[in-house]
């Protein structure tokens, strides 16, 4: 790793970082960049782009699967850019915001419109480029504008030109969300606060608890993956310390000391027998860094 010293004059940045995934697996990250503004995180990419040093950006890292190899490349972390604001309606939020502090922030300001979206275990950059969603609710419909980093500047991307789709946006193609704003409606605290807490308890009784990759593959069509995973008999199946969960089979859950290897191996294997079974080729909702680690296992 080259000598990053320009970084810290920048921002807080940290060397030989234990993964942070939610699900507990991956190797340590050689440098992690923390900034906690729009303009610390446009100096710092300015600065690595000036070197042509390779970076990433990682959010809560609740839908990336980090090789046990670690990561070489700079991550730009947003676990820092946190900030929030309302303004009528609407509400702005810095890309590192969590996702259900974001609903629950939302419920306190008497704005509805994201319920739903309580239990999703990410930030609200990472559910903005994987377009997250839950009870038939997506983050892309609440979306009013983006604040990207492209190309060296900032600049606002409006919602009709983010590209969402199912568990998609262009919005990674286009460069780094540093901030989104939510269109949202007012509504009542408490029929809020009651909304969130029926999708708190639903979520409980269709998902696991503890650490776990969830949402691992895309809905096949109308159809859930968990379906063809379950039809095919996985349900418990595990492989090193990465079980298919008994309750949910698009979940793969570490039951103890799983690595990357075991979540990844596993779930080609059930990606491998849903093809065998029924001829369906379950595509990943997960992400993978490196890229090529998907041809690895
Ligand atoms: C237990 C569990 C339950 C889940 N349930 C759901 C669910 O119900 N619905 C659902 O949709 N998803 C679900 N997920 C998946 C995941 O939580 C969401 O996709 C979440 O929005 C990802 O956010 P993150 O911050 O963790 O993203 P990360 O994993 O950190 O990043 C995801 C991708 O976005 C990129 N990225 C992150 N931040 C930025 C940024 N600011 N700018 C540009 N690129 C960025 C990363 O490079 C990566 O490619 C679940 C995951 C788990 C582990």
């Amino acid at each position: 790793m080259k000598d990053l010293f320009f970084l810290s004059n920048i921002c807080e940045v940290k060397y030989d970082v234990p993964s942070f995934s939610t699900f507990g697996s991956g190797g340590d990250l050689s440098c992690v960049v923390y900034p906690k503004t729009a303009e610390e995180l446009a100096k710092a990419v300015n600065a690595l782009n000036k070197d042509g040093i390779k970076y990433i950006t990682l959010g809560a890292c609740s839908n990336t699967l980090i090789s046990d190899d670690g990561v070489d490349d700079v991550v730009i972390s947003t676990q820092k850019l946190k900030g929030k604001e309302m303004s009528g309606d609407s509400l702005y939020l810095l890309a590192g915001e969590k996702t259900n502090r974001v609903c629950r922030f939302a419920c306190e300001s008497f704005l509805s419109g994201i319920e739903g979206l309580c239990s999703i275990p990410g930030s609200i950059g990472g559910g903005l480029v994987m377009n997250c969603g839950a009870f038939g609710r997506e983050l892309g419909d609440v979306i009013e504008y983006a604040d990207i980093f492209i190309d060296g500047k900032i600049e606002r991307v409006y919602a009709k030109d983010l590209g969402f789709a199912y568990r998609h946006s262009k919005v990674k193609d286009l460069g780094i969300a540093v901030g989104v704003s939510l269109r949202l409606v007012g509504g009542d605290k408490y029929s809020i606060a009651k909304d969130m807490k029926g999708y708190v308890i639903a979520r409980g009784k269709s998902q696991p608890k503890g650490k776990s990759l969830g949402s691992v593959f895309k809905k096949a069509g109308d159809t859930s993956a968990g379906y063809y995973i379950d039809r095919a008999g996985l349900k418990g199946y595990q492989i090193g310390g990465a079980q298919i969960s008994d309750l949910h089979a698009n979940f793969i859950l570490n039951a103890g000391g799983a690595t990357s290897t075991d979540f990844l191996r596993l779930a080609d294997y059930a990606r491998q027998e849903v093809d065998k079974q029924y001829g369906i080729k379950l595509k990943y909702e997960v992400d993978f860094v490196p890229d090529c680690l998907l041809g690895k296992q």
